[in-house]
């Protein structure tokens, strides 16, 4: 079957491997698309997986063969998580899902960018979902991200009428600025990009900032929602840079969650700001099976939506996605594998 394998920087290369099959309980899915998510991307920026890697976890398919005690059946057009806890660890039982070693262990086989893929029986009781039928695909792939951002809104334990700032709006900030809103926020949301900001306004974000300066930013956030600060920032960008704006625009007592990974030797917060003013930060990496479920409630009832951030290629056009990604050409990519 045709994949796509990491090669090396910012690179994949075609490739035909063998195909999985179905030696234990589990299915095998054809995938009809797969994300290009924002982890990806670091990966391939960053070199950091082994050459011959299949890289993509925001997996739509068909189930093709199966062997399972779940209900799930051929023909069942699904999504699902790519890693299951084991429910049992100290991490499992701190909801840490994704400290777990059994998570980590636990992917889909080979990865999404590829015809087929093998799913565990774990995977099928754990995390994969029938699609609804008024979902298409794209929307569908929307689950995994969604999910990710609704723990992380949990985590921060996000009350009505707390006001919320996202700052960077690629397609996890608009995500988490929709889930916001229906947890009942007042969301802020601050890029450099017209575009996104725009898009971020007609989703439903209170207001949309475009990055001037660090304190041009916080004095705004204080003026236009009176308030001593913001109550809790979600950090989306990916750019060091975002901690110190943070810090200026964080009320004393709030709370900042680290959402993205920043490769820069430069990053780091100030332990003196952190203790002196009493903030909470926190991370928050992948969602729990539970965050799986509602989020694709919550793409099914349109609370959140997608259209308007995706931009979809061919299986032969991932390359020129990826590229298009990392120069902020698109918001976020679909890869079509298969006609399904
Ligand atoms: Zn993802
Ligand atoms: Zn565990």
């Amino acid at each position: 079957m045709k994949a796509f394998l990491y090669k090396d920087k910012n690179r994949l290369e075609a490739k035909n491997i063998q195909k999985p099959e179905l030696e234990k309980d589990g299915a095998i899915i054809k995938v009809s698309g797969c994300g290009l998510c924002g982890s990806d991307i670091v990966k391939l920026k960053e070199g950091l997986v082994k050459e011959g890697t299949v890289l993509g976890h925001e997996v739509v398919g068909i189930i093709k063969e199966i062997k399972t005690k779940t209900g799930f059946k051929i023909g069942d057009r699904v999504v699902l998580g790519h890693h299951v806890p084991c429910y049992n660890c100290v991490y499992c039982k701190n909801q840490n899902y994704s400290m777990c070693s059994e998570f980590k262990a636990s992917n889909i086989i080979p990865g999404g960018f590829c015809e087929y893929i093998y799913v565990s029986e774990r995977h099928l009781e754990d995390t994969v979902q029938k699609v609804p039928e008024n979902l298409s695909d794209i929307q569908a792939s929307f689950t995994e991200p969604s999910a990710c951002c609704l723990r992380a809104i949990r985590r921060a334990n996000i009350k009505k009428g707390d006001v919320a700032m996202v700052i960077g709006l690629g397609s996890i900030g608009l995500l988490m600025g929709q889930i916001l809103k229906s947890f009942g926020a007042i969301v802020i949301g601050c890029d450099l990009i017209e575009e996104r900001i725009k898009l971020a306004e007609e989703l439903g974000f209170d207001r949309v900032y475009k990055y001037s300066s660090d304190e041009e930013i916080s004095k705004l956030c204080r003026v236009d929602f009176q308030t001593e600060g913001v109550d809790v920032i979600f950090l989306a960008s990916g750019s060091e840079k975002t901690i110190p704006l943070a810090l200026k625009c964080v009320r004393n007592g709030g709370v900042i969650c680290v959402f993205s990974s920043v490769h820069s030797s430069e990053s780091g917060f100030s332990n003196n700001e952190i203790y002196y003013r009493d903030l909470t930060v926190f991370g928050s990496y992948s969602p729990a099976s539970s965050d799986l479920k509602d989020a694709l409630e919550l793409l099914k009832h349109n609370i959140i939506k997608v259209d308007g951030l995706i931009t979809k290629y061919s299986f032969e056009e991932i390359n020129q996605a990826v590229a298009d990604t990392l120069s902020n050409k698109i918001i976020k990519a679909y890869i079509k594998i298969n006609n399904n």
